[in-house]
């Protein structure tokens, strides 16, 4: 694929243990080590600064081991599992392209109906939250929305992960989402896609589809 050799490496700066954000082409990192403030601040504002990463590790911690309370819960689907009876690739949800009937007419991803917990679904993403023109803008960035299709007794209370395919490379940021569908709230709002970049959002955009795999833990009550 021609995009592999277009990868540029990126590299660290080895103070980044300290705190260091720098990060580019390895033919700068020389120099920029040369350079670097880190390693001549003082004891005092290191120990802010590992304070600080201390706390992002602990936030990081939570969400895993939310995720980790999640995996036991009684009622898990996720696509992949009934959504295609057959031995296909093509079983997560994929997402395809439409453009939308407006005068400027607006380009938007859908999902075909899908079945996870014994209820049909649709997910929907669009780009840049629908700016009138994304191209003009080099920030890229997918929304989404999942939507309840069938109808349900009682209030369905869910939590849910969006996560890569298993035969896509995109780069996810893992996010627990919670909503409690109901037949008259049956759509989410519109929620950041937690991609981790503008370059892996343009990455899953060039892609003809986008398949992700959706899980989704109902809360019982
Ligand atoms: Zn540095």
């Amino acid at each position: 694929m021609s995009t592999f050799w277009s990868v540029t490496v990126v590299t660290l700066c080895k103070y980044k243990r300290i705190g260091c954000p720098w990060q580019g082409p390895f033919h700068e990192l020389t120099a920029h080590e040369g350079e670097c403030g880190h390693p001549t601040k003082t004891g005092n504002e290191l120990m802010e600064i590992l304070d600080e990463m201390d706390q992002n590790h602990k936030k990081e911690m939570q969400l895993y081991n939310s995720i980790f309370n999640l995996l036991s819960f009684e009622k898990i689907g996720y696509t992949g599992t009934d959504f295609c009876s057959q031995t296909c690739h093509k079983k997560e949800v994929q997402f395809r392209p439409y453009r939308t009937d407006d005068f400027i007419t607006r380009l938007y991803y859908e999902t075909p109906r899908f079945t996870v917990l014994n209820q049909t679904w649709v997910l929907k993403a669009r780009v840049n939250d629908s700016e009138r023109n994304p191209n003009l803008s080099c920030k890229r960035t997918l929304s989404f929305q999942l939507i309840l299709k069938s109808k349900v007794n009682s209030p369905m209370e869910c939590s849910f992960l969006l996560l890569k395919g298993p035969y896509d490379d995109v780069k996810i940021n893992p996010v627990i989402y919670h909503f409690a569908f109901t037949n008259e709230n049956n759509e989410t709002d519109y929620m950041p896609l937690p991609i981790i970049d503008s370059v892996e959002c343009n990455k899953l955009l060039a892609a003809k589809n986008i398949n992700l795999r959706l899980f989704i833990f109902q809360i019982q009550k």
